[in-house]
């Protein structure tokens, strides 16, 4: 956090997290108490040790950024999901999440998963969604956190590969039949983006909207062609209606075209603040965000992948805002609308979020 603390108002602020990938919330304990469970190795010789690995700055894209010698993001993110094997493992990573959730506040969240980095380390899919469909009821049980999922095709991997996946899953899927087990009411796109236009899951996107889930899809950052993956997803997909919703999309900055279509189709993004910070100077990025408000595009803050990204979890990426864009702590609780309204949660559920928001605001 670069000596930042997350302040008292901030803290006690209700959350809504809608952009967060739940293999990236795998701690280092986590992973090592789960390698000795299971008999993985770790390439580390010392809890220490893995401990400093997550202590680096990644190498973002290979494709993107040449080779550094460091590890690219998705090679460390991938070889932490290593050590996930049983439905227990997939239990105890969600659950952990879900503690950690309320301690910062976050009153509903929306994870995204998948299964196919699992299903091709040979984990049947339904240990996988068991697993996460069991944190799912305990999680707000126990910890008063809400959740519903959203499953992810990989967009590095065939079209073909992610429609299997997809079927396989879909008995987990909250339908507008109501005949599935209400794991997850959305679907996303996520990976590594390089050459890869959502346009090619245009088959997946319709099927899924068919089932009645919602649609949202990445467009990372500064990445190759991120402006046309924006406009294919805003303008093109699902036979033209356009996503439901877009993860990351600080690029619609570079076109006015762009920004138009989020704001007339009433598309909002969810932000990682850190995830940018990691890679662009404070002095370039936050008048960035700042632009985009400005500009009345929505958007909400979230925390991406945090035990790959130096710990920096909601509240964190709050705080950045708060100070680095000069928001006012009526302009965090409007982040905090903003999430609410862009959430598929049940109405009850929105409905107290804001009035905790209120009457937060109100002793503020
Ligand atoms: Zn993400």
């Amino acid at each position: 956090m670069n000596g930042l603390e997350i302040s008292p108002f901030i803290a006690s602020l209700p959350k809504v997290e809608l952009h967060i990938h739940i293999e990236g919330t795998l701690t280092p304990a986590l992973r090592w108490k789960l390698a000795h469970r299971n008999n993985i190795p770790l390439p580390y010789a010392t809890y220490e040790e893995l401990v400093d690995s997550y202590n680096v700055t990644y190498n973002h894209r290979r494709e993107v950024n040449g080779d550094n010698g460091a590890p690219t993001f998705l090679e460390a993110y991938f070889a932490g999901c290593q050590v996930l094997c049983t439905e227990d493992d997939f239990y105890e990573l969600a659950m952990a999440y879900l503690e950690k959730a309320r301690e910062m506040n976050v009153r509903y969240v929306e994870p995204f998963f998948d299964t196919q980095a699992h299903t091709r380390r040979g984990v049947p899919a339904e240990t996988v969604l068991n697993g996460y469909l069991r944190a799912q009821r305990d999680g707000a049980e126990r910890f008063g956190v809400p959740s519903n999922w959203i499953f992810c095709f990989l967009r590095d991997e065939p079209l073909e590969d992610g429609l299997k996946a997809y079927r396989a899953a879909l008995p987990w899927a909250r339908t507008k039949d109501g005949r599935g087990k209400g794991l997850f009411h959305a679907v996303g796109l996520a990976s590594n983006e390089y050459n890869r236009p959502p346009g090619l899951f245009e088959e997946a996107f319709l099927l899924s909207k068919e089932d009645g889930l919602h649609l949202t899809m990445h467009c990372d950052v500064d990445q190759k062609d991120a402006a046309e993956h924006m406009h294919e997803a805003i303008f093109d997909i699902c036979a033209g209606t356009g996503t439901d919703r877009i993860d990351h999309g600080l690029n619609a900055l570079d076109r006015m075209d762009l920004i138009q279509g989020l704001k007339s189709r009433g598309i909002g993004l969810t932000l990682c603040p850190h995830a940018y910070h990691r890679r662009q100077a404070t002095e370039v990025l936050f008048p960035k965000i700042r632009r985009l408000w400005d500009e009345g595009v929505k958007f909400c803050i979230n925390s991406d992948d945090p035990t790959y990204m130096h710990n920096v979890w909601i509240d964190g990426n709050m705080m950045k805002v708060h100070e680095y864009c000069q928001f006012t702590k009526r302009d965090m609780a409007k982040l905090v609308q903003n999430a609410v309204e862009m959430s598929w949660a049940d109405e009850d559920i929105k409905k107290e979020i804001l009035r905790e928001l209120e009457s937060t605001i109100c002793q503020n």
